[in-house]
């Protein structure tokens, strides 16, 4: 049965799309263009992951500087009522935000600090936001970039199954002008350790989003739209 658990968002269309949200125990990719939500989907399942029969922490990897708390808080009080419960601004204490700006400091959060954490709090969704900025820096060369994600997925996914953890990641798409397609970025060293592949795009309406399966073991590729509101994703 705990396999058959999934993270609800607390929106209805993308709840329905997943067949009840996102996998536990392994890396999914949510990418897209900047400011399409995907930071806004990080922040509702960050709150998302407190409601029963889940309860539990979140750890929030942060590649900005400034993470956004208002934007949290008021979603702490408005997400739970998509599980029938009432907002409370406590749920903020359980989304434990790091800030990393390069892997050398990932690599630390998700060897030491993530480890003892789970020592003695019960994290049950871990989000990356994003793992592209995290690799984008030029000084890396290609083998060694390809080693340290390498290095870097191979402790997610130890971690995520160990603790049962929800991973998902953030990516941005490339934007190679040599291409005419547009797809996730950091390529197949990254790729390959990606179970499910969400993509969020813009839709031709002003305001209406695309929440896009693009490859996920148990899913058919499919999509749905969705709106961002005040109160969160619907
Ligand atoms: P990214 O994909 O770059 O992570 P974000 O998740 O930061 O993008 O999305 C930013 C977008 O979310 C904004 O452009 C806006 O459309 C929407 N948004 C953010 N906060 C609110 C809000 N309080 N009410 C309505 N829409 C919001």
């Amino acid at each position: 049965i705990e396999d058959c658990l999934r993270l609800r968002t607390g929106c209805a269309q993308i709840d329905d799309l997943t067949r009840g949200g996102f996998r536990f125990k392994m890396i999914n990719e949510v990418y897209g263009e900047a400011g399409v939500g995907k930071t806004q989907l990080c922040l509702q399942l960050a709150v998302a992951v407190q409601m029963p029969p889940i309860s539990g922490a979140a750890f929030y990897v942060c590649t900005d500087k400034s993470f956004p708390a208002n934007r949290l808080l008021e979603l702490s009080l408005s997400v739970p009522s998509a599980f029938g419960l009432s907002g409370d601004e406590s749920l903020m204490d359980k989304v434990f935000v790091e800030h990393s700006m390069d892997f050398i400091a990932l690599r630390r959060l998700l060897f030491v600090k993530l480890p003892k954490l789970l020592e003695n709090v019960r994290i049950s969704l871990v989000v990356i936001d994003s793992i592209a900025a995290i690799f984008r820096s030029e000084d890396i060369k290609y083998l060694e970039r390809s080693k340290e994600i390498d290095d870097i997925c191979r402790q997610l996914n130890h971690l995520a199954r160990t603790h049962n953890l929800v991973v998902v990641c953030v990516n941005q798409v490339t934007d190679d002008p040599n291409s005419d397609t547009s797809g996730p970025s950091l390529g197949n060293a990254w790729a390959n350790y990606v179970v499910c592949r969400f993509l969020i795009e813009r839709d031709w309406t002003n305001g209406i989003r695309r929440f896009r399966v693009v490859n996920a073991p148990y899913l058919k590729p499919d999509a749905c739209r969705f709106i961002i509101t005040q109160s969160g994703l619907h």
